[in-house]
């Protein structure tokens, strides 16, 4: 593990079996989400989870692109949402009322959103409705329906460090597996994990911890850490699309337009020169 980032991520697998895991912490990627927002308490934890979880599938991007897990809720928190990149850089956000705070923070109605964005080909996208539960199970969930994979998540979060462990059975041809009770032994060793245990202690002990007595391999750790992908192009580009004669209400409405990223609060701002010069063939030299 290395000694420069708080912030890895591990995977494993046992030998003889399908079965492949990842275990992730996050530090510092956490905590700049929560120095930009003022997220009352539970939001903060269900971010901290769901920021947790998204490290964990950070792994599937094989390309350069971006992976985003959103939870569209019924309560006035209305959006959690996280994303990731083939690099491991993480951003979330939540969506709530400010004036109710967490009060409502509901899983028994909703959907799972899982978007995956190549820079290069086809978007994907997986939706599974949420009845309940957590978002360990509606992850779990996702995987069943989605992706026919057996998956159990354990994610925690006490509003500092967050931290998630995944179980995942690939699907591998009959006869080539030869340890075939494994997934249910490694499941239930897995489920001793305490959520004290899994922010607290470093992926190696936790692996040890849990699964010393099975034949585990462990790959090297990869590190996360907080990026958002807004810049000044981004933000003119998104503006371009709202056309030439809204653009022009603004300024003359604020003498400016002020764009703040949702993500990391960064303000872009717009004078009237720089939006004439979004629309070069209306000021033809
Ligand atoms: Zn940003």
């Amino acid at each position: 593990m290395s000694n420069t980032s708080r912030d890895t991520l591990q995977r494993f697998s046992f030998d003889n079996t399908d079965i492949r895991g990842e275990i992730t912490h996050l530090q510092d990627s956490y905590r700049e989400v929560l120095r930009r927002h003022q997220y009352p308490p539970r939001i903060a934890v269900a971010v901290g989870e769901l920021m947790a979880a998204t490290a964990l599938l950070s792994a599937s991007l094989k390309f350069a692109g971006r992976l985003t897990l959103q939870m569209r809720l019924p309560g006035n928190v209305t959006l959690l949402q996280a994303e990731t990149n083939e690099k491991g850089q993480l951003r979330a956000i939540a969506r709530y009322d400010e004036s109710a705070g967490d009060s409502e923070l509901r899983f028994d109605d909703g959907q799972l959103v899982i978007t995956i964005e190549p820079e290069q080909g086809q978007r994907y996208q997986g939706i599974v409705s949420i009845n309940g539960g957590n978002i360990a199970q509606a992850l779990e969930e996702y995987f069943t329906q989605s992706e026919q994979l057996g998956s159990h998540f354990w994610l925690a979060c006490d509003g500092q460090t967050a931290a998630a462990l995944m179980l995942q059975k690939m699907p591998t041809p009959a006869g080539q597996v030869t340890d075939t009770d494994a997934w249910d032994r490694v499941s239930h060793l897995a489920s001793t994990i305490r959520n004290d245990e899994l922010l607290g202690l470093d992926a190696a002990t936790v692996l040890h911890r849990l699964f010393h007595e099975e034949q585990t391999r462990i790959y090297p750790a990869s590190e996360l850490s907080f990026f958002c992908t807004c810049s000044k192009p981004r933000i003119a580009n998104a503006l371009h699309q709202m056309g030439y004669d809204e653009l022009n209400s603004m300024i003359e409405e604020n003498g400016k337009i002020d764009i703040t990223c949702e993500f990391c609060q960064q303000s872009y701002v717009f004078d009237r020169p720089q939006v004439e010069e979004l629309f070069p063939e209306r000021n033809p030299h």
